[in-house]
């Protein structure tokens, strides 16, 4: 499979969605939709468990949630008055079903289920001490590590076996997790990746987004919290924190691109903070346009504050067809060229003869960027000036979001000089590291910088990154000091 939209396969990629029920009849029902609305966050596969009260049933696919679990048979395969589901785009493990989630497994206390977002950072490490004790891994991902903690820990009790695992993972997990008489919510205590919980009747749910909860009718009653696990035991809840409290570390890429516009994370508008950095840039790095064109979708937002605050008109330079599929087989280069012109085209008549700032959320590889500026010279534009509304991405993310290695970020190869000519532009600029806390209504960037990890921008690695060190020190930021701009 291969992308045909140009402008989505040089972005980073959120790893995953998750979204969980208990108490509700035709559970599973409800968590296709709420999937649905969570695509967004991976597009290579889904997978949904239910509980029936007797046995657990799964169904894997791979693929989008449309298609897979809009049938009726599949659905009615899925039956319980708990379920919980997952979105997938890979970073650790191959694309293959068996990495698909949730991963279920029949341990000393019955059936366990987990659906996990984020990446454990010493997957590697801890797999290789279970292999040497004996451990038959079924799986390449690193969410299976969890399964075997819990399985060979030395507690009694369920609840304590999974504590105690978390306690030995490091890196960035929200979970939700199935057993025979309950459903668990947790993040880890750094809190890099969302889960929010609603109510829809008795019921409650758990998602990673609160736009989810919006779509299936459901009432947001808060985040989980960083550290928190949530438990859920028919309509009774519980909140345990097990972990030494921290300050949290949530991913400032959620606000930057991953998150739905219409999503509200950690008490702020997805949509109000994009526009936010679109204002910001306007006011750090202004430029004499004609008109405002953001870049299909992610950059709409951005682009709209920095319209506003420029008194520059925003106008939609760039139309997207909505009736092409996100991929299809194609079968050569050629068509694959064709494939780019049938989801994105220009509109040729507005831009011709005109000086344009593009407005986008981030360069990743600059591959899109040069062909998004190309594009504008191809209908007419006099200037093309690109403003991104993130500061350059440098380095690598280790928790679950799906990044290059360091040497293919554009970012980390050449100065801002350098990523100008390399896509063509006039003039291109990124918002500053202040800016994007300004925006998010902070006073700027702390030396160090509670409530949020931004280490694709500054290298701050809020854990440490045992499996990165033992296979590629290198590539460590640490050994790569800022490069100047
Ligand atoms: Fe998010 Fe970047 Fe931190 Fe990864 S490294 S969690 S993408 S801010």
């Amino acid at each position: 499979m291969l992308t045909t939209n140009p402008f989505d396969d040089d972005k980073l990629h959120e790893e995953c969605g998750l979204f969980g029920v208990s108490a509700l009849d035709s559970a599973a029902a409800l968590v296709a939709l709420g999937l649905h609305a969570l695509q967004h966050r991976g597009q290579e596969a889904a997978g949904i468990t239910s509980f029936d009260g007797k046995y657990f049933h799964t169904h894997r696919a791979m693929g989008h949630v449309a298609g897979n679990f809009d049938r009726d048979e599949v659905i009615g395969g899925l039956p319980g008055t708990i379920a919980c589901g997952h979105v997938r785009y890979s970073t650790t493990g191959e694309t293959a079903l068996r990495n698909v989630q949730p991963l279920y497994a029949e341990l000393a206390a019955g059936g366990f289920a987990i659906a996990h977002n984020g990446n454990i950072s010493n997957a590697m490490r801890l797999r290789r001490d279970l292999v040497e004790r004996g451990a038959i891994f079924q799986s390449t991902s690193d969410t299976e590590v969890i399964i075997h903690l819990v399985a060979t820990s030395s507690y009694r009790d369920p609840l304590d076996r999974f504590i105690d695992a978390l306690r030995r993972v490091e890196g960035a997990y929200s979970l939700v997790v199935m057993t025979p008489d309950s459903m668990i919510a947790c993040r880890d205590p750094l809190g890099f990746r969302p889960l929010v919980m609603g109510k829809l009747d008795d019921a409650i749910i758990f998602a990673s987004e609160t736009v989810a909860l919006d779509v299936v009718g459901a009432e947001f009653v808060r985040a989980v919290d960083p550290g928190e696990l949530v438990i859920v035991q028919g309509t009774e809840i519980r909140s345990l924190r097990p972990f030494t409290p921290q300050a949290p570390r949530a991913c400032v890429f959620e606000w930057v691109y991953f998150s739905r516009p219409d999503s509200i994370v950690g008490d702020k508008s997805v949509y109000s903070v994009r526009k936010a950095i679109g204002a910001q840039l306007a006011i750090e790095s202004p430029v004499d346009a004609d008109l405002v064109i953001p870049v299909p979708d992610s950059g709409v937002p951005a682009a709209i504050g920095f319209a506003q605050q420029s008194g520059i008109p925003f106008e939609l330079g760039i139309i997207r067809s909505h009736y092409v599929g996100r991929t299809f087989i194609q079968p050569g280069d050629k068509v694959r060229r064709l494939g780019v012109k049938l989801k994105h085209n220009a509109n040729r008549a507005l831009i011709k003869g005109k000086s344009v700032v593009l407005i986008d959320d981030s360069i990743v590889r600059g591959t899109t960027s040069l062909k998004i500026v190309e594009m504008m010279r191809e209908a007419g534009a006099s200037q093309v000036h690109m403003r991104i509304a993130s500061p350059p991405t440098r380095n690598s993310c280790f928790y679950g979001v799906d990044t290059p290695e360091r040497a293919k970020l554009l970012a980390a190869q050449m100065d801002v000089r350098g990523m100008t000519d390399f896509i063509h532009a006039d003039t291109l600029a990124f918002v500053s590291i202040d800016g994007l806390y300004k925006a998010l209504g902070e006073s700027g960037r702390a030396p160090v910088m509670p409530g949020y990890c931004d280490a694709c921008f500054t290298g701050d690695y809020p854990t440490p990154l045992t499996d990165q060190a033992e296979a590629n020190p290198a590539d460590l930021l640490a050994l790569h000091p800022e490069p100047a701009e």
